[in-house]
């Protein structure tokens, strides 16, 4: 994963500096999804010269490279590492990602013979079991 981090500021021909290491730590070590505001304040108790601007940078260039989900908040959107950079079935309520089952694989492998169509994914996005659980 840490790999795949420094890759993606390598792209954008920057480096993963320790400002950004540790929005990236912060993020790491907090399981749930968090606001740039909430990054900030959690990382600014490790780091104190850490700045809003960058929190906000960081998480832009985490969210392009396709490293983060973005999840709904009330008041602002609010990220989430992805553990599981293959899988396309995620929750909007918490970010958590779920593997892929068998059968869903087969749906797109059906959909390239009937339709001809080269798909490589195929998303699904809603609900986990707990986040379902708390609205009914
Ligand atoms: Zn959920």
């Amino acid at each position: 994963m840490q790999q795949i981090i420094t890759k993606a500021f390598q792209n954008k021909g920057l480096k993963l500096t320790a400002q950004r290491k540790a929005v990236v730590a912060t993020m790491q070590t907090n399981h749930s999804p968090l606001t740039a505001n909430e990054i900030f304040a959690l990382a600014q108790k490790k780091y104190p010269t850490l700045g809003l601007a960058t929190v906000y940078r960081t998480v832009e260039i985490l969210y392009q490279a396709g490293l983060l989900r973005q999840v709904k908040t009330k008041y602002a959107p609010a990220y989430i590492l992805r553990h599981l950079p293959e899988s396309t079935i995620f929750c909007t309520g918490c970010g958590l990602d779920s593997p892929e089952p068998a059968d869903l694989k087969a749906a797109l492998a059906h959909t390239e013979r009937e339709l001809g169509y080269k798909a490589n994914t195929l998303q699904v996005v809603g609900l986990c079991t707990d986040c379902s659980r708390k609205i009914s």
